[in-house]
């Protein structure tokens, strides 16, 4: 089936218009014209009238513009171009390389140990603060829609730290109280249930089916005397033999590695991908491993084919009853089979994400540029972007510069000062800090940094990050949702892997719509990778598909994956589609390490993030990646370490 640019709405104006708005300020941001310069206040795009990134529409995340610098320097022609760099003549007492919630969680920890008068600058080239932790905002028919374009929730497989903990609490987020700002009742009211898309392409047609079994924790599902697996049976298009594996994969008891003790069956399982454990063990049918393909891609970043079969296992993904392994970690699992009780009732999601922890710590560091007081009002406190940057001001915050130099003034064993140099606008500056936190992606620091030890910059070019893009889709109704009873969207052959109706938290003044006849946000999310590869591989492949993919082309699958799931229930992509935000993210997730591709996460040894995060001289290393885990916890803690590692300068 193929619909038209017509159908699909591809040439409507508002959508059009809006994207054109939001592309005119993206450029804005990143790429002022010299002549323009003068006009903004201090000659920066974050000055400009108006300026307000999180209500950009069309391609966000990674924005255009934000990486340009930092792919020059990688690839060596940036500095043949870059001219002399300016004197600032500004000198802090730490300069933070990266905005993310790493780096102001390095600014607030400097400042309670130094006091408030110390002074900070912040450098980032996006054109908004908060890293992953990325708000999007929408206005359709007049309502205020918000949304997240990266980091969903608090929530961490491990329990959070005292010291991770004590910012959230500083923060004055009561984790405790989600239950009540959520409304979780509403879709289960309207009869709402999870659904599997079928496409034609890979399943020979298209179906949206129930779900066999919660797209949930533990076996518990599939049994075939289940209402939702006689309806799963009778409409999913798939062979009868694929099917009854299906069926047999939930059900089993058999034993596939008979004679082997708990911890010998985990040793192998480690050892082989979930696909294998499938195919070549459990022999399913091959629409079957099709079917759970890109099932762990929300955690991995990868399908199954790069997934450990023990790692599944501690998922609770379907097939090793009868192996009865021992409950807990296995050697090498990437997290324990037994959720962690705590880690799991520590969860807090605003309607913009992780993006309201960015805003309060910026407010805690600015508080002239985000007004309010409480946890409450920040969802929907305005940001004064133009008070970020300010002379009076003991922290600044300076978006759209791109650190392209961090080095010691003179020796640095014996220097006083460290010179950090940034391009912004075309523009080569410097300043300089008593201290410098690089809060930057790993991999970016060899070029920035060349001083490190040369088996550090081994360590920190070896991180890996996982391309991701968190689509949000403004919909100005969702009445086929209901028509088809559809909540939450599984896909494993389309171009996103998942789709759901986003989860209703009101708080403060932001007040979720409730009627399918308002409208909302729908989030789509896509892990690009090739599999057959080995993860990092995948992963590389993934990042160098998302840079070369342009907007239309995700618009083009966003709008035609809608109409032909739901387009039964009455939904029409021209119409109901009011605006689309695509967060690409090539340098997504920290890489985590595991079983199948990093021999020491099960032979033993120090794992490289150990050697790429020690501190050098008067620079030291934060981000999520300085513990390769993907969880705004570990950027908090490892921002603490920098921190208190610089104190013993
Ligand atoms: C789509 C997505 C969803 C996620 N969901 C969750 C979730 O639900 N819960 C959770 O706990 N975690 C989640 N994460 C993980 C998330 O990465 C961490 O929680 C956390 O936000 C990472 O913060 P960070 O500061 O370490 O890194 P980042 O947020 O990546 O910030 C690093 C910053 O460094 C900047 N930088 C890079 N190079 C330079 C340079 N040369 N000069 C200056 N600055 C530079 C970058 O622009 C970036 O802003 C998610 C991540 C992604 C991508």
């Amino acid at each position: 089936m193929t619909y038209s640019d017509k159908e699909l709405g591809m040439g409507l104006r508002i959508t059009r218009r809006d994207f054109m708005n939001g592309v005119a300020m993206a450029i804005a941001a990143t790429a002022v014209p010299h002549g323009l310069r003068a006009q903004t206040a201090e000659g920066e795009p974050q000055n400009a009238p108006g300026y307000d990134p999180p209500a950009t529409i069309g391609l966000r995340g990674s924005h255009e513009g934000s990486y340009t610098v930092a792919h020059a320097v990688r690839d060596g022609s940036f500095w043949d171009h870059a001219g002399a760099a300016e004197a600032t003549g500004e000198s802090y007492d730490l300069v933070v390389v990266g905005c993310g919630i790493s780096g102001l969680s390095a600014a607030r920890f400097f400042r309670q140990a130094a006091g408030p008068s110390a002074r900070v600058l912040l450098l980032d080239p996006h054109d908004d603060f908060g890293g992953h932790a990325k708000r999007n905002e929408f206005t359709v028919n007049g309502v205020k829609l918000l949304g997240f374009g990266g980091t969903y929730a608090i929530e961490s497989p491990e329990p959070y730290s005292p010291v991770a903990q004590g910012v959230v609490k500083d923060l004055g987020i009561d984790v405790g109280s989600f239950a009540k700002v959520s409304d979780r009742k509403l879709y289960r009211s309207l009869g709402l249930e999870s659904k599997i898309f079928f496409d034609k392409e890979t399943f020979g047609a298209d179906k949206l089916v129930v779900s066999p079994t919660p797209r949930r924790r533990g076996n518990a599902g599939a049994s075939a005397e289940s209402e939702s697996w006689r309806r799963f049976a009778a409409d999913a298009p798939i062979s009868d033999k694929a099917k009854a594996d299906l069926l047999r994969l939930y059900t089993s008891k058999d034993d596939l590695l008979p004679g082997l003790t708990s911890d010998e069956k985990k040793a192998k399982l480690a050892r082989m991908s979930y696909a294998s454990y499938l195919g070549d063990l459990f022999k399913a049918d091959p629409q079957v491993v099709a079917m759970l393909q890109p099932y762990p891609a929300d955690l991995y970043g990868v399908g199954i084919d790069a997934v450990s079969a023990q790692d599944a296992w501690g998922l609770g993904m379907p097939g090793f009853d009868g192996l009865k392994l021992a409950p807990g970690a296995g050697p090498g699992m990437g997290r324990d089979a037994i959720p962690n009780e705590e880690a799991e009732n520590y969860f807090f999601h605003f309607p913009d994400g992780n993006a309201s922890i960015a805003r309060l710590l910026v407010r805690s560091l600015i508080p002239d540029a985000v007004p309010g007081s409480t946890a409450q009002d920040i969802v929907t406190s305005q940001v004064k972007y133009d008070r970020l940057d300010r002379a009076p001001s003991p922290v600044r915050i300076r978006l759209s510069s791109t650190v392209v130099q961090v080095k010691h003034v003179g020796d640095p064993a014996t220097a006083t000062e460290v010179e950090i140099t940034y391009s912004q606008q075309g523009r080569l500056r410097t300043a300089r800090a008593g201290r410098c936190v690089l809060a930057c992606w790993h991999t970016m620091i060899p070029f920035i940094a060349p001083e490190l030890p040369e088996a550090q910059q081994a360590a920190l070019r070896s991180a890996e990050k996982v391309p991701i893009v968190y689509t949000n889709v403004a919909l100005r109704n969702w009445n086929a949702f209901v028509k088809l009873k559809a909540g939450g969207t599984y896909a494993p052959g389309s171009f996103f892997s998942s789709v759901s109706l986003d989860q209703r938290v009101s708080i403060g003044d932001y007040h979720a719509t409730t009627s399918p006849d308002q409208p909302i946000v729908l989030t789509m999310h896509r892990f690009p990778c090739q599999p057959g590869l080995p993860a990092r591989s995948q992963h590389r492949a993934g990042r160098a598909q998302l840079y070369a993919t342009p907007f239309e082309v995700f618009e083009r699958n966003i709008r035609e994956q809608l109409a032909r799931s739901l387009g039964g229930g009455g939904f029409d992509p021209a119409k109901d589609v009011a605006a689309i935000t695509v967060n690409r993210w090539p340098h997504g997730y920290a890489y985590q390490y595991n079983s199948l591709w990093d021999p020491f996460w099960l032979d033993g040894g120090p794992p490289p993030c150990a050697a790429a995060r020690k501190p050098f001289g008067r620079i030291a290393i934060a981000n999520a990646d300085a513990d390769a885990y993907a969880y705004t916890d570990c950027a908090i803690d490892q921002a603490h370490r920098a921190v208190s590692e610089l104190a013993r300068v």
